[in-house]
């Protein structure tokens, strides 16, 4: 309270005294008049009437009213009764004529319509003046303007009222609780969310809602709420009214005093159990699917657009002898040929055989199954390849086909992929009139080498032999084992005189060369027949085989260790060394 107001509040008694001691005092009243003018608010003296006809009214009046206070003394102009607002005439009449009776000063508020015909909230102050026989002689008083202060609040009241009406519609839950869990304020939802009357829950602590399990938590979430973190978020447990479990987000707000000490925490709280259930679920999916995939046999590599490496699992890393870690965001490049991976993945097929690198520079053979992965708007992302490893299978192919082409002993065509090929040749050359021989070599007293030196000592002179017939041919010539000892040799685009020519240069390397065995070097000859086709005459590859044949046995009648060519003049000509 200042001055100003002290001195308003005193006014009555102030001027009762003046209007008793008025002869006396008429310096002072001079000073009062003064003053009375340049309050802010209308001093009177009045008639107990409807009409409140005014004795004196401060120059006041004019602010207040919009009225010269000569247009109120004696209702010149105007009552002051006409000044109130009609709908607070007759209350005000009431409350004044209450006061009066039990000679007690009154108190009221109420409008007055303004000359400019502006409604204003006034507060008007004042009392009875009674002479000595008791008798009421007059009202004095003193009239304010409040219109701003009841403008701000009214403001606030409805502030108030519209926050309030804003906490109470919510259905999340809203409540104020002081640090120690003691609740202050609860809303609508609160109360209906637990099954309490705010009644039952205020100034009662929350934390028997909470699970037990969760009491340490929510405790260190309510002690991490403050002034230099006024906000925090955290979900938690509570029971429901009928034991239900559910959980609840909750976002605390410190209310700080004016030194940033906490009074209390609100918070606002809403019910998340089935988004955490559908959390769970998704994380429950979400590890199964993991661990399908960890413990997969399989491998699975995910590459982006890129093709960096976006994932691998375990076994893919260890069928390439990587850790994972070392193989995440590298180039898929880094594993397998470019041009090798671009072409299966330009086929629509979305499985094929491709060749890995692993870390230890070996290869792994793996049959890979690809799904391109698309982003949101349909574009390519990457792909998702499911790798088997196929090594073990990709050896027993290359064996098998080794086997079906070849002879194990010397690693020459065998005889039934010489056939095969040689057929082809052969027709190839009758076509177009090429000219082409065949050479039929047998090892001679073979039987011996191996009944003198064992069977491995046989084995080794074959394999040798084999090598060194290799050695001499050309890469379009076909040499095959033929039968135990017994070798022959395709040579296509061949006139016979060459064909000679190469078989009598074998004969001579063989004889000249005694072989290498693990029982010292052993001397070995052979006989060759040879037999060719010119002009793509009507033959046969049997019937050229069956020449050679004849000339390879001739050749051994003829003592061995010599070439021996077919003629078609059926007679033998000896082309022996
Ligand atoms: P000829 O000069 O008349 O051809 O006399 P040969 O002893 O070479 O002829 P023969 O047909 O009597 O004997 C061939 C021998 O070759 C018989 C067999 O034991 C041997 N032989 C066949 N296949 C193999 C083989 O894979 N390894 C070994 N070590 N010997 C074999
Ligand atoms: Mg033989
Ligand atoms: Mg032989």
């Amino acid at each position: 309270m200042n001055d100003q107001e002290r001195t308003l509040r005193q006014l009555p008694e102030h001027l009762v005294v003046h209007q008793h001691a008025e002869q006396a005092l008429h310096e002072h009243r001079r000073m009062l008049v003064t003053l009375l003018s340049n309050l802010p608010g209308m001093a009177y003296r009045c008639h107990n009437d409807p009409d409140w006809t005014m004795e004196f009214v401060s120059e006041g009046c004019r602010e207040l009213t919009g009225y010269p206070p000569d247009d109120l003394i004696a209702s010149h102009r105007i009552a002051y009764g006409k000044i109130i607002h009609p709908a607070d005439r007759k209350p005000v009449w009431q409350q004044v004529q209450d006061a009066l009776s039990q000679h007690e000063p009154f108190q009221l508020s109420y409008r007055i319509i303004t000359n400019e015909g502006e409604e204003r909230w006034v507060s008007e102050q004042g009392r009875g003046v009674f002479d000595d026989q008791g008798q009421l002689t007059a009202l004095e008083g003193f009239i304010s303007d409040i219109t701003e202060r009841r403008q701000t609040d009214e403001l606030l009241r409805l502030s108030e009222a519209r926050y309030r009406a804003i906490v109470e519609d919510q259905t999340d839950l809203v409540c104020r609780f002081l640090p120690n869990g003691t609740l202050t304020f609860v809303n609508e939802a609160y109360c209906r969310y637990f099954g309490h009357p705010s009644e039952e829950v205020l100034s009662t602590s929350f934390i028997p809602m909470v699970p037990k399990e969760d009491w340490d938590y929510v405790m260190a979430q309510m002690a991490a709420c403050n002034a230099d973190h006024p906000v925090n978020t955290y979900q938690h447990r509570v029971i429901r009214p009928d034991g239900a479990v559910c959980w609840v987000q909750w976002t605390d707000r410190a209310i700080l005093d004016e030194d940033n000490a906490l009074i209390e925490l609100q918070s606002v709280g809403r019910d998340i159990t089935e988004q955490r259930q559908a959390e769970q679920t998704l994380r429950d999916s979400e590890a199964r699917y993991r661990r399908i995939i960890e413990t997969a046999q399989e491998g699975v590599w995910q590459i982006d657009a890129d093709h960096c490496t976006t994932f691998v699992n375990a076994r893919m890393a260890e069928m390439l002898g990587y850790a994972v870690e070392e193989m995440q965001g590298k180039s898929i490049f880094a594993f397998v040929d470019e041009a090798q991976w671009n072409t299966a993945m330009s086929h629509e097929v979305g499985q094929h055989d491709l060749k890995f690198r692993r870390k230890d520079g070996g290869e792994l053979w793996a049959m890979i199954s690809t799904n391109s992965i698309r982003d949101g708007q349909g574009g390519f992302a990457g792909v998702l390849a499911m790798v088997a490893d196929i090594t073990d299978r990709k050896r027993m192919e290359e064996t098998l086909r080794r086997l079906a082409t070849q002879d194990s002993l010397t690693g020459l065509f065998n005889r039934r992929y010489f056939f095969a090929v040689a057929k082809r040749e052969f027709q190839r050359s009758q076509r177009y009139g090429h000219s082409l021989a065949l050479l039929l070599l047998d090892i001679d007293y073979f039987k011996r080498i191996n009944d003198a030196y064992g069977h491995r000592a046989g084995d080794q002179v074959l394999r040798t032999i084999a090598e060194i017939m290799r050695g001499g041919l050309r890469q379009v010539d076909i040499p095959c084992r033929y039968g135990g000892e017994e070798f022959v040799m395709l040579l296509p685009e061949t006139p016979l005189d060459t064909a000679i020519a190469v078989a009598q240069r074998l004969g001579a390397t063989l004889a000249e060369t005694p072989i290498p065995t693990e029982k010292g070097p052993l001397p070995v000859t052979v006989s060759i027949g040879v037999a060719g086709m010119t002009n793509g005459e009507g033959l046969t590859l049997d019937l050229l085989l069956e020449r050679a044949d004849q000339a390879m046995y001739t050749a051994k009648q003829a003592g061995r260790n010599r070439v021996q060519v077919w003629r078609s003049d059926a007679q033998l000509s000896f082309a022996g060394t």
